[in-house]
């Protein structure tokens, strides 16, 4: 039995597809739970000029809680976001949290310096190592004081938009993903697995099979699983193998969430 846990509709800015859609898709593949987790990204530079991607939380609650009615007999359906964190705008995400009946908040980086990574100019002005290093240090100053969150999301993105013929070994940051995996299971968060990394060609997991080892070997307990699908076709994409793959890893049990506390199912 497989959970999504990263899942975006088109109360994120970069998906087209109706919440009902990916849920029949769901249902459709036999999921048993799916959490939505639609972007907040809060002042991001685009065409020269500073935006906030929102998320209506009303409508986006009262959207969600409709179909988890209409769905109830085939599937539990959670409520999520995906906050992209950013240093200067830690007090304003965890406001949302605060202020909002989450399930589940997945803490991502998409945007460092109001540049969007997927633009690429953080890489521009420095080697690939020093990209990695810097990633790695603003991710760890960022969970030192932003706590509102369940797991990290794709780990270590910046591997993504760097150079992928080039992806530098993680033993040569083992001390920055050292301490990013133990502040976070020190605070009881976890990590997700994320299956985009299919879609963007990388030659390992979503985080590395290095890191997902690592979090395990320190004591961590906390994953989810995410297809950080935005259309039909992504839903849950690569379940199988990843499922197998942690299992492998020696992990026992995968988690879902509810009002930000986990479960642990058995895998
Ligand atoms: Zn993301
Ligand atoms: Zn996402």
């Amino acid at each position: 039995m497989y959970y999504d846990y990263h899942m975006h509709c088109n109360f994120s800015e970069d998906s087209k597809t109706p919440m009902e859609d990916m849920i029949n898709r769901s249902i459709e593949l036999g999921l048993k739970e799916i959490c939505f987790t639609d972007h907040v990204d809060y002042s991001v530079i685009v065409n020269n000029k500073e935006v906030d991607y929102n998320v209506n939380f009303k409508d986006y609650f009262k959207k969600i809680d409709y179909y988890k009615e209409k769905y109830t007999d085939k599937i539990k359906i959670k409520k999520g976001i995906e906050m992209g964190l950013q240093n200067h705008v830690l007090d304003k995400c965890a406001d949302d949290v605060i202020n909002n009946e989450f399930d589940f908040v997945i803490g991502s980086i998409h945007t460092i310096n109001k540049s969007e990574l997927i633009q690429r100019h953080f890489y521009e002005d420095k080697s690939q190592m020093e990209a990695y290093r810097q990633y790695y240090e603003i991710l760890y100053s960022m969970i030192s004081k932003y706590k509102h969150y369940s797991v990290l999301g794709h780990l270590d993105i910046v591997k993504r938009y760097g150079d992928l013929n080039n992806i530098i070994d993680d033993r040569v940051f083992a001390d920055e993903i050292d301490e990013i995996l133990k502040l976070a299971i020190q605070d009881g968060k976890g990590i997700e697995i994320n299956t985009s990394s299919f879609r963007y060609r990388l030659p390992d997991l979503t985080p590395s099979s290095y890191i997902l080892k690592r979090y395990k070997e320190l004591g961590g307990e906390i994953i989810t699983t995410g297809s950080d699908s935005h259309n039909t076709n992504q839903v849950a994409h690569k379940f199988d193998y990843i499922y197998e793959c942690l299992r492998q890893m020696g992990y026992k049990y995968i988690c879902t969430f509810d009002k930000m506390k986990p479960n642990f199912i058995k895998l």
